[in-house]
């Protein structure tokens, strides 16, 4: 899934995930690293789960010319926040996109030939990798976090999480020494009614 956006809309040179690719000088075979810490614009992910804006993204990203294009591989990593939605605790998460994406130079063969909503153009020499990494995140993050595997969860009994409770935390049944009195009294209760 990419956005359709791309291809019209200057990107900002200034942006956190806009690369500069004019260095490369469409000479295939060349490349550059980019290892940049930026600030994420906006919060970036999943309802559930994501990073939160002015998060610290870290990008690791190889460069490389290609005939068609620039050739973009690496990982753009942060920390994703969230709940747990068994505990519904509060949680962080890892998360690490894995980037693998050709932006074509705009009068390419493969530029050219695919759809505008299927392939992410350089414009003015420049690489907005935002969208990617968007997409990226949608499918690195889980739909259901768990704060850990084996979260228990909440008590179904009264509602407290199970991990931060007391660990013999339980409503157990009465004592059985007990309950024939207890239903004695119970009956002498509603006898009285
Ligand atoms: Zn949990
Ligand atoms: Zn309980």
């Amino acid at each position: 899934m990419m956005s359709s956006q791309h291809g019209s809309a200057l990107p900002n040179r200034n942006a956190p995930f806009v690369l500069d690719a004019r260095a490369l000088n469409r000479a295939p075979g060349s490349m550059r690293e980019e290892h940049r810490v930026v600030s994420a614009p906006s919060r970036m992910g999943l309802d559930m789960i994501a990073i939160d804006k002015g998060r610290d993204v870290t990008l690791d990203l190889r460069l490389e010319s290609v005939s068609e294009g620039i050739l973009v591989t690496g990982t753009v990593s942060s920390i994703a926040s969230g709940d747990c939605v068994r505990c519904l605790e509060p949680m962080d998460l890892d998360v690490e996109v894995p980037i693998t994406e050709l932006f074509a130079y705009p009068h390419s063969v493969t530029s050219a030939t695919t759809e505008e909503e299927e392939i992410y153009r350089l414009i003015d020499d420049l690489i907005d990798l935002e969208p990617v990494v968007i997409n990226g995140l949608g499918l690195e993050l889980p739909l259901q976090p768990l704060c850990s595997e084996d979260c228990p969860g909440l008590c179904t009994d009264c509602g407290v999480p199970i991990a931060s409770a007391e660990p013999d935390h339980g409503h157990d049944t009465i004592d059985p020494r007990w309950s024939g009195l207890l239903d004695k009294m119970g009956s002498a209760d509603s006898s009285k009614n």
